[in-house]
């Protein structure tokens, strides 16, 4: 597997957040981050209908721009009784004029299972595609899950989107319920990070 060597890395995402969570994650490799907002580079529309097309459309763009490799993620939760749905749509279901609204997406996700008479538990998965670009076209795909099942009515208050209403595997209460460090040692984003610096940094 092709492996990471160059000082800078650009992180394809205007998310702040992120490109906090990522600088923490890799500071041990001596990598400079550096994020798509701040080299002024347009978010280009995520036109495909995977996680993994669209984290490749992010990537490439990034890194045709910049001259410099690019790491992507896109994420979403996949319910087995909708087919796999909101899936790459999971950040769309939350849209409304306002801004996104996670409490309305919880609930229509909720309702649409309710609407297919599925039988409990209902079960789902979270999902994390990562994308690392070289600009000479190059790339490497990772994905990590972690598998649960949907709880109704959401519990907790604590992470973010869907978190209050999924209950990982093995344990009993919801990732709103968790502690940031505890949901950071099962999540999705914890497994594919950990295979990109298995595959990559290391
Ligand atoms: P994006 O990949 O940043 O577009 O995010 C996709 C959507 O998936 C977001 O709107 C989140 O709400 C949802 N999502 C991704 N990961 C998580 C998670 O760990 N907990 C809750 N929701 C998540």
């Amino acid at each position: 597997m092709r492996k990471f060597t160059e000082p800078r890395l650009v992180l394809a995402s205007h998310n702040a957040g992120k490109l906090e969570e990522i600088e923490r994650l890799l500071q041990p490799f001596g990598v400079d981050i550096v994020s798509v907002a701040a080299l002024g580079l347009p978010e280009p529309a995520e036109t495909a209908d995977t996680f993994i097309g669209n984290a490749r459309i992010k990537a490439h763009a990034a890194a045709r721009a910049s001259g410099m490799p690019a790491l992507a993620d896109d994420s979403g939760i996949e319910v087995e009784a909708l087919g796999g749905a909101p899936g790459v749509y999971t950040a769309d279901w939350a849209e409304t004029p306002q801004g996104r609204d996670f409490d309305m997406a919880m609930r229509r996700t909720w309702d649409a299972v309710e609407a297919t008479g599925a039988g409990h538990p209902r079960r789902a998965r979270f999902c994390c595609t990562l994308v690392l670009a070289w600009p000479d076209g190059q790339d490497i795909v990772f994905q990590g899950f972690v598998q649960g099942r949907l709880v109704w009515p959401p519990r907790g208050t604590q992470g973010h989107g869907y978190d209050p209403m999924f209950q990982p595997d093995g344990h009993s209460i919801t990732f709103g319920e968790m502690d940031r460090w505890e949901k950071n040692q099962i999540s999705h984003r914890a497994n594919a990070f950990g295979q990109l610096v298995a595959g990559c940094f290391t």
